[in-house]
């Protein structure tokens, strides 16, 4: 099915209020353009120098709202928020405190509110990013102290194994405990799982745009 027809499957079964984040790393912008074109608005990369070039490649669409949703390095930061005309942006993968300092740092610069949401490691997987459970409360002060950032909510990425709905749970649990209004959770294989769970924004690839090409 083409980009359109598999977009417009996904809303006629996602529910008001919850925002489709399409995931397009290692996507060609022109697949981007294609879903922008459908009426898609909200993408999703992985990359901080591919997220720098489709952004650029894609600067024509005012409106487009691109979401870093990978791990992200402190030194990669400058890549991802370049000097230069500030655009609306998210970043799911906060998840310690020199990250959203230099996060902060940088968008305060570019003089645009960067909406973040902390990434928790739900199921404590050690090869896994993603801040503690324990550790989110104080991760949270800090980010709503910061001038840059806008602290938005939380994002977890469940174990490849296994039912995924007890860790959207307790996501959600913390979510309420924080009074914090967004929970991104769901992909592909799980997204309907994680809107009956809370999450407000679905990050989806392979169901919007096909296999993924091989990182280049
Ligand atoms: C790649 C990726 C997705 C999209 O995965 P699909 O299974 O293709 O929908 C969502 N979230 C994160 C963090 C990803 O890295």
């Amino acid at each position: 099915m083409s980009i359109a027809g598999q977009l417009q499957v996904l809303r006629d079964r996602l529910r008001p209020g919850v925002t489709l984040v399409a995931v397009s790393k290692t996507q060609p912008a022109e697949a981007v353009r294609e879903a922008y074109a459908a009426g898609q608005r909200h993408f999703g990369e992985n990359y901080a120098q591919e997220w720098r070039d489709k952004a650029a490649a894609l600067a024509d669409l005012p409106d487009l709202v691109w979401h870093f949703v990978g791990s992200l390095q402190t030194n990669k930061v400058k890549v991802l928020l370049p000097a230069g005309p500030p655009r609306a942006a998210w970043v799911h993968t906060v998840d310690r405190p020199e990250l959203a300092h230099e996060l902060s740092k940088r968008a305060a610069q570019r003089g645009a509110a960067l909406r973040v949401l902390l990434e928790v490691n739900v199921a404590r997987e050690p090869q896994k990013a993603g801040a503690a459970p324990e550790a989110v409360p104080g991760l949270a002060a800090l980010v709503a102290g910061l001038p840059g950032l806008e602290l938005r909510g939380l994002m977890c990425i469940p174990p490849a194994e296994g039912d995924p709905r007890p860790h959207f749970r307790a996501l959600h649990a913390i979510g309420e405990s924080l009074h914090l209004p967004d929970l991104s959770m769901g992909m592909s294989g799980d997204w309907e799982a994680a809107v009956e769970e809370g999450a407000t924004l679905v990050r989806v690839g392979t169901a919007i745009f096909g296999a993924r090409p091989p990182r280049a």
